[in-house]
Protein backbone atom coordinates (compact mmCIF):
# COMPACT_ATOMS: atom_id res chain seq x y z
CA UNK A 1 0.00 0.00 0.00
CA UNK A 2 1.10 3.60 -0.74
CA UNK A 3 2.53 5.32 2.28
CA UNK A 4 3.34 9.21 2.08
CA UNK A 5 6.45 9.37 5.13
CA UNK A 6 5.48 12.85 7.33
CA UNK A 7 8.49 14.62 8.03
CA UNK A 8 8.46 15.25 11.97
CA UNK A 9 6.24 12.57 14.34
CA UNK A 10 4.74 13.75 17.09
CA UNK A 11 5.38 13.76 20.72
CA UNK A 12 3.58 10.46 22.27
CA UNK A 13 2.41 10.89 25.60
CA UNK A 14 5.02 9.84 28.13
CA UNK A 15 4.31 6.46 30.12
CA UNK A 16 2.17 7.25 32.72
CA UNK A 17 -0.12 9.85 31.35
CA UNK A 18 -3.96 9.74 32.25
CA UNK A 19 -4.67 9.05 28.57
CA UNK A 20 -8.25 9.95 28.91
CA UNK A 21 -10.60 8.92 25.61
CA UNK A 22 -9.67 10.88 22.35
CA UNK A 23 -7.36 13.04 23.23
CA UNK A 24 -4.08 11.87 21.71
CA UNK A 25 -3.85 11.09 17.92
CA UNK A 26 -1.04 8.89 16.19
CA UNK A 27 1.02 10.20 12.98
CA UNK A 28 -0.76 8.56 10.59
CA UNK A 29 -4.07 7.83 9.02
CA UNK A 30 -5.95 5.33 6.20
CA UNK A 31 -7.60 6.98 3.69
CA UNK A 32 -9.40 6.49 0.70
CA UNK A 33 -11.94 7.99 -1.80
CA UNK A 34 -14.53 7.17 -3.48
CA UNK A 35 -16.50 8.88 -6.65
CA UNK A 36 -18.98 7.68 -9.43
CA UNK A 37 -15.84 7.08 -11.91
CA UNK A 38 -13.47 5.02 -9.95
CA UNK A 39 -15.57 3.63 -7.22
CA UNK A 40 -13.42 3.64 -4.01
CA UNK A 41 -9.76 4.70 -5.03
CA UNK A 42 -6.34 5.73 -3.95
CA UNK A 43 -5.82 3.68 -0.26
CA UNK A 44 -3.01 4.81 1.20
CA UNK A 45 -1.01 5.51 4.54
CA UNK A 46 -0.46 9.36 4.70
CA UNK A 47 0.32 11.96 7.85
CA UNK A 48 -2.43 12.76 10.28
CA UNK A 49 -2.74 16.46 9.91
CA UNK A 50 -5.46 19.20 9.16
CA UNK A 51 -7.02 18.54 5.62
CA UNK A 52 -8.56 21.67 3.88
CA UNK A 53 -12.02 21.44 2.77
CA UNK A 54 -14.36 24.06 1.12
CA UNK A 55 -16.59 24.96 3.57
CA UNK A 56 -19.72 23.80 1.11
CA UNK A 57 -18.90 20.55 1.13
CA UNK A 58 -22.00 18.27 2.28
CA UNK A 59 -21.17 16.81 5.48
CA UNK A 60 -20.57 20.28 7.21
CA UNK A 61 -24.34 21.17 5.99
CA UNK A 62 -26.48 17.73 6.15
CA UNK A 63 -23.85 15.30 8.44
CA UNK A 64 -23.95 12.46 6.01
CA UNK A 65 -21.73 10.50 7.38
CA UNK A 66 -20.84 7.63 10.03
CA UNK A 67 -18.14 6.04 11.62
CA UNK A 68 -16.99 2.94 13.98
CA UNK A 69 -15.57 2.45 16.99
CA UNK A 70 -12.90 -0.51 17.71
CA UNK A 71 -9.73 -1.03 19.86
CA UNK A 72 -6.14 -2.79 19.59
CA UNK A 73 -4.70 -4.19 22.25
CA UNK A 74 -0.76 -5.59 22.16
CA UNK A 75 -0.90 -9.36 22.99
CA UNK A 76 1.90 -10.28 26.26
CA UNK A 77 3.79 -11.82 23.07
CA UNK A 78 3.86 -8.25 21.74
CA UNK A 79 1.65 -9.30 18.74
CA UNK A 80 -1.48 -6.83 17.89
CA UNK A 81 -4.68 -8.24 17.99
CA UNK A 82 -7.90 -6.38 16.79
CA UNK A 83 -11.60 -7.29 19.13
CA UNK A 84 -14.08 -8.66 16.14
CA UNK A 85 -13.22 -6.35 13.16
CA UNK A 86 -15.76 -8.12 10.50
CA UNK A 87 -18.26 -7.06 12.60
CA UNK A 88 -17.43 -3.42 12.65
CA UNK A 89 -16.95 -3.37 8.67
CA UNK A 90 -20.10 -4.98 8.21
CA UNK A 91 -21.97 -3.01 10.21
CA UNK A 92 -20.49 0.21 8.89
CA UNK A 93 -21.50 -1.08 5.53
CA UNK A 94 -25.22 -1.85 6.85
CA UNK A 95 -24.83 2.18 8.43
CA UNK A 96 -23.74 3.21 5.37
CA UNK A 97 -26.61 1.82 3.19
CA UNK A 98 -28.81 3.66 6.10
CA UNK A 99 -26.90 6.90 4.92
CA UNK A 100 -27.18 6.54 0.67
CA UNK A 101 -23.24 6.13 1.36
CA UNK A 102 -21.71 3.57 -0.95
CA UNK A 103 -20.77 0.33 -0.10
CA UNK A 104 -16.77 0.02 0.23
CA UNK A 105 -14.69 -3.12 0.39
CA UNK A 106 -14.37 -4.72 3.55
CA UNK A 107 -11.05 -6.12 2.68
CA UNK A 108 -9.23 -3.15 1.54
CA UNK A 109 -10.19 -1.75 4.85
CA UNK A 110 -9.03 -4.22 6.86
CA UNK A 111 -5.74 -4.09 5.05
CA UNK A 112 -5.72 -0.45 5.41
CA UNK A 113 -6.14 -0.61 8.71
CA UNK A 114 -3.63 -3.85 9.26
CA UNK A 115 -0.79 -1.56 7.66
CA UNK A 116 -1.70 1.40 10.27
CA UNK A 117 -1.23 -0.52 12.74
CA UNK A 118 1.93 -1.96 11.56
CA UNK A 119 3.30 1.75 10.95
CA UNK A 120 1.67 2.80 14.45
CA UNK A 121 2.33 -0.23 16.75
CA UNK A 122 4.60 2.35 19.23
CA UNK A 123 1.19 4.28 20.08
CA UNK A 124 -0.31 1.01 21.63
CA UNK A 125 -0.28 1.75 24.98
CA UNK A 126 0.63 -1.09 27.07
CA UNK A 127 -0.71 -0.04 30.81
CA UNK A 128 -3.58 -1.89 32.12
CA UNK A 129 -7.07 -0.61 30.75
CA UNK A 130 -5.51 1.34 27.87
CA UNK A 131 -5.80 0.49 24.09
CA UNK A 132 -5.47 2.17 21.17
CA UNK A 133 -8.58 3.10 20.24
CA UNK A 134 -9.52 3.00 15.98
CA UNK A 135 -11.73 5.39 14.49
CA UNK A 136 -12.85 4.44 10.93
CA UNK A 137 -15.45 7.44 9.57
CA UNK A 138 -17.07 8.27 6.08
CA UNK A 139 -18.23 11.36 5.09
CA UNK A 140 -20.32 12.99 2.15
CA UNK A 141 -16.85 15.19 0.44
CA UNK A 142 -19.05 16.63 -2.66
CA UNK A 143 -18.86 20.42 -2.94
CA UNK A 144 -22.63 21.37 -3.01
CA UNK A 145 -25.98 22.54 -1.22
CA UNK A 146 -28.47 20.60 -2.85
CA UNK A 147 -29.78 18.10 0.08
CA UNK A 148 -28.65 14.77 -1.98
CA UNK A 149 -26.84 12.33 -0.86
CA UNK A 150 -23.18 13.56 -2.15
CA UNK A 151 -21.32 11.35 -5.69
CA UNK A 152 -17.72 12.09 -3.67
CA UNK A 153 -16.65 10.16 -0.29
CA UNK A 154 -13.68 10.03 1.99
CA UNK A 155 -12.87 7.27 3.86
CA UNK A 156 -10.24 7.67 7.01
CA UNK A 157 -9.25 5.84 9.83
CA UNK A 158 -6.98 7.88 12.46
CA UNK A 159 -6.55 6.26 15.56
CA UNK A 160 -5.90 7.14 19.41
CA UNK A 161 -4.41 5.73 22.54
CA UNK A 162 -6.79 5.87 24.93
CA UNK A 163 -7.44 5.30 28.67
CA UNK A 164 -11.05 4.31 30.61
CA UNK A 165 -14.26 5.97 28.71
CA UNK A 166 -15.06 7.30 32.10
CA UNK A 167 -13.17 9.94 34.44
CA UNK A 168 -13.78 7.59 37.05
CA UNK A 169 -12.44 4.63 35.71
CA UNK A 170 -14.52 1.41 36.48
CA UNK A 171 -16.60 3.26 38.96
CA UNK A 172 -20.09 2.47 38.83
CA UNK A 173 -21.85 5.26 36.65
CA UNK A 174 -25.11 7.10 37.33
CA UNK A 175 -27.95 7.44 34.78
CA UNK A 176 -30.37 9.77 34.54
CA UNK A 177 -33.97 7.98 32.91
CA UNK A 178 -34.55 10.64 29.76
CA UNK A 179 -38.29 11.38 29.52
CA UNK A 180 -38.47 14.48 27.52
CA UNK A 181 -35.91 14.15 24.47
CA UNK A 182 -35.70 10.95 22.29
CA UNK A 183 -32.69 9.36 21.06
CA UNK A 184 -34.16 7.97 17.95
CA UNK A 185 -36.87 6.40 17.29
CA UNK A 186 -38.33 3.73 14.62
CA UNK A 187 -37.97 4.29 10.74
CA UNK A 188 -35.26 7.03 11.83
CA UNK A 189 -31.59 6.65 11.97
CA UNK A 190 -30.63 4.95 15.50
CA UNK A 191 -29.64 1.63 14.47
CA UNK A 192 -26.54 3.03 11.89
CA UNK A 193 -23.74 4.73 13.28
CA UNK A 194 -24.13 8.00 11.53
CA UNK A 195 -23.06 11.20 12.85
CA UNK A 196 -26.14 13.04 13.57
CA UNK A 197 -27.49 10.65 16.52
CA UNK A 198 -24.73 11.82 18.66
CA UNK A 199 -25.35 15.77 17.90
CA UNK A 200 -28.86 15.08 18.51
CA UNK A 201 -28.42 13.72 21.81
CA UNK A 202 -25.74 16.35 23.40
CA UNK A 203 -28.83 18.46 25.07
CA UNK A 204 -29.81 15.88 27.13
CA UNK A 205 -26.19 14.82 27.51
CA UNK A 206 -25.38 18.32 28.98
CA UNK A 207 -28.55 18.81 30.70
CA UNK A 208 -27.98 14.99 32.79
CA UNK A 209 -24.19 16.12 33.47
CA UNK A 210 -25.02 19.34 34.96
CA UNK A 211 -26.95 17.40 37.20
CA UNK A 212 -24.26 15.56 38.16
CA UNK A 213 -24.69 12.43 36.11
CA UNK A 214 -22.96 10.73 33.44
CA UNK A 215 -24.91 9.46 30.90
CA UNK A 216 -28.82 9.67 29.80
CA UNK A 217 -30.58 6.27 29.74
CA UNK A 218 -33.09 6.60 26.36
CA UNK A 219 -36.54 5.38 26.46
CA UNK A 220 -38.07 4.82 23.65
CA UNK A 221 -39.47 7.49 21.24
CA UNK A 222 -43.09 7.19 20.89
CA UNK A 223 -44.03 6.04 24.22
CA UNK A 224 -41.66 7.12 26.67
CA UNK A 225 -42.11 3.76 28.38
CA UNK A 226 -39.47 1.35 26.99
CA UNK A 227 -35.58 0.94 28.23
CA UNK A 228 -33.36 1.67 24.67
CA UNK A 229 -29.38 2.30 25.36
CA UNK A 230 -27.27 4.59 26.68
CA UNK A 231 -25.79 6.86 23.56
CA UNK A 232 -22.71 5.16 23.48
CA UNK A 233 -23.28 1.73 25.11
CA UNK A 234 -26.09 -0.48 25.16
CA UNK A 235 -27.93 -1.63 28.37
CA UNK A 236 -28.37 -4.83 30.24
CA UNK A 237 -30.13 -5.74 33.85
CA UNK A 238 -29.78 -8.40 35.90
CA UNK A 239 -33.34 -8.97 37.55
CA UNK A 240 -34.32 -12.09 40.01
CA UNK A 241 -31.57 -14.45 38.24
CA UNK A 242 -32.72 -13.53 33.95
CA UNK A 243 -30.61 -11.26 32.28
CA UNK A 244 -32.38 -9.05 30.45
CA UNK A 245 -31.28 -6.19 27.27
CA UNK A 246 -33.76 -4.22 25.09
CA UNK A 247 -34.04 -6.55 22.05
CA UNK A 248 -33.11 -4.48 18.38
CA UNK A 249 -36.29 -3.14 17.13
CA UNK A 250 -34.83 -0.61 14.74
CA UNK A 251 -33.79 2.18 16.86
CA UNK A 252 -30.85 0.56 19.44
CA UNK A 253 -27.98 0.35 17.87
CA UNK A 254 -26.69 -3.01 17.60
CA UNK A 255 -22.84 -3.34 19.75
CA UNK A 256 -20.55 -5.74 19.41
CA UNK A 257 -19.78 -6.10 22.76
CA UNK A 258 -23.70 -6.41 23.38
CA UNK A 259 -23.72 -9.45 21.03
CA UNK A 260 -20.29 -10.61 22.45
CA UNK A 261 -21.89 -10.53 25.84
CA UNK A 262 -25.33 -12.70 24.96
CA UNK A 263 -22.97 -15.73 23.62
CA UNK A 264 -20.59 -15.54 26.37
CA UNK A 265 -23.93 -15.71 29.16
CA UNK A 266 -25.48 -18.16 27.07
CA UNK A 267 -22.26 -20.27 26.80
CA UNK A 268 -22.17 -20.14 30.43
CA UNK A 269 -26.00 -20.93 31.32
CA UNK A 270 -27.54 -17.90 32.34
CA UNK A 271 -31.20 -17.31 31.99
CA UNK A 272 -30.64 -14.63 29.28
CA UNK A 273 -33.73 -12.75 27.18
CA UNK A 274 -33.84 -10.10 24.33
CA UNK A 275 -37.13 -8.51 24.97
CA UNK A 276 -38.05 -5.53 25.38
CA UNK A 277 -38.39 -3.96 29.11
CA UNK A 278 -40.37 -0.90 30.45
CA UNK A 279 -38.48 1.26 32.63
CA UNK A 280 -41.55 0.61 35.04
CA UNK A 281 -40.35 -2.76 35.52
CA UNK A 282 -36.78 -1.79 35.91
CA UNK A 283 -38.17 0.37 38.82
CA UNK A 284 -40.13 -2.04 40.35
CA UNK A 285 -37.43 -4.64 40.43
CA UNK A 286 -35.26 -2.15 41.93
CA UNK A 287 -38.32 -1.43 44.51
CA UNK A 288 -38.71 -4.92 45.23
CA UNK A 289 -34.77 -5.89 45.62
CA UNK A 290 -34.95 -7.83 42.34
CA UNK A 291 -32.59 -5.36 40.34
CA UNK A 292 -29.28 -7.29 41.28
CA UNK A 293 -27.10 -5.67 38.25
CA UNK A 294 -27.28 -2.98 35.73
CA UNK A 295 -24.75 -2.30 33.47
CA UNK A 296 -23.73 -0.72 29.84
CA UNK A 297 -21.64 -2.68 27.04
CA UNK A 298 -19.56 -0.37 24.26
CA UNK A 299 -16.36 -0.68 22.78
CA UNK A 300 -14.65 2.97 24.35
CA UNK A 301 -16.70 1.35 27.81
CA UNK A 302 -16.28 -2.19 27.71
CA UNK A 303 -18.62 -3.10 30.42
CA UNK A 304 -19.36 0.02 33.15
CA UNK A 305 -21.71 -0.99 35.92
CA UNK A 306 -24.73 1.13 36.83
CA UNK A 307 -24.67 2.31 39.87
CA UNK A 308 -27.76 4.75 40.35
CA UNK A 309 -30.47 5.47 38.23
CA UNK A 310 -33.00 8.27 38.59
CA UNK A 311 -36.60 8.19 37.26
CA UNK A 312 -39.11 10.92 37.63
CA UNK A 313 -36.85 12.73 40.26
CA UNK A 314 -36.55 9.55 42.38
CA UNK A 315 -32.75 7.75 42.60
CA UNK A 316 -32.77 4.35 42.42
CA UNK A 317 -29.34 2.52 43.73
CA UNK A 318 -28.22 -0.94 42.43
CA UNK A 319 -26.51 -3.05 44.21
CA UNK A 320 -25.59 -0.83 46.84
CA UNK A 321 -23.56 1.06 43.97
CA UNK A 322 -20.51 -1.84 43.44
CA UNK A 323 -20.04 -4.17 40.44
CA UNK A 324 -21.57 -6.87 40.88
CA UNK A 325 -20.88 -10.45 39.57
CA UNK A 326 -22.15 -10.71 36.28
CA UNK A 327 -20.79 -7.88 35.45
CA UNK A 328 -17.34 -8.29 37.02
CA UNK A 329 -17.43 -11.74 35.04
CA UNK A 330 -18.20 -10.31 32.21
CA UNK A 331 -15.72 -7.84 32.39
CA UNK A 332 -12.77 -10.16 32.92
CA UNK A 333 -13.72 -12.80 30.32
CA UNK A 334 -14.02 -9.99 27.49
CA UNK A 335 -10.88 -7.66 28.80
CA UNK A 336 -9.47 -10.96 29.10
CA UNK A 337 -9.61 -12.44 25.63
CA UNK A 338 -8.89 -9.19 24.42
CA UNK A 339 -5.71 -8.61 26.49
CA UNK A 340 -4.83 -12.59 25.82
CA UNK A 341 -4.84 -13.71 29.49
CA UNK A 342 -7.62 -15.57 28.52
CA UNK A 343 -8.09 -18.50 26.41
CA UNK A 344 -10.05 -16.93 23.13
CA UNK A 345 -12.69 -19.78 22.70
CA UNK A 346 -14.81 -17.73 19.94
CA UNK A 347 -11.71 -16.80 17.77
CA UNK A 348 -13.14 -12.98 18.27
CA UNK A 349 -9.18 -11.90 18.42
CA UNK A 350 -7.55 -10.92 14.97
CA UNK A 351 -4.12 -11.03 15.11
CA UNK A 352 -2.87 -8.32 12.70
CA UNK A 353 0.71 -7.90 13.16
C1 LIG B 1 -21.10 2.29 19.25
C2 LIG B 1 -22.35 2.34 20.05
C3 LIG B 1 -22.69 1.35 20.98
C4 LIG B 1 -21.76 0.20 21.33
O1 LIG B 1 -21.46 -0.62 20.25
P1 LIG B 1 -20.16 -1.56 20.31
O2 LIG B 1 -20.16 -2.23 18.98
O3 LIG B 1 -20.36 -2.50 21.41
O4 LIG B 1 -19.01 -0.67 20.52
C5 LIG B 1 -23.91 1.44 21.62
N1 LIG B 1 -24.76 2.46 21.37
C6 LIG B 1 -24.46 3.43 20.50
C7 LIG B 1 -25.45 4.50 20.25
C8 LIG B 1 -23.25 3.41 19.81
O5 LIG B 1 -22.94 4.39 18.97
Amino acid sequence: MKMIERKQLRQKPEKGTALGFGRYFTDYMFTMKYNEKEGWHDAQIEPNEPVRFDLATTIFHYAQGIFEGMKAFVQPDGKIAVFRPEENWARMNRSAARMCIPQFPAELAEEGLEELLKVERDWIPTEPGTALYIRPTIIATRVMLGVHASTEYLFFIILSPVGSYYAHGLEPTKLLVEDFYVRSAIGGTGEAKCLGNYAASMKAGEEAEEKGFDQVLWLDAKEKKYVEEVGSMNMFFVIDGEVVTPELVGSILPGITRKSCLQILRDRGYRVSERRISIDEVIAAAENGKLDEAFGTGTAAVISPVGLIRYKGKDYTINGGKMGDVTRMLYDTITGIQYGKREDPYGWKKIVG
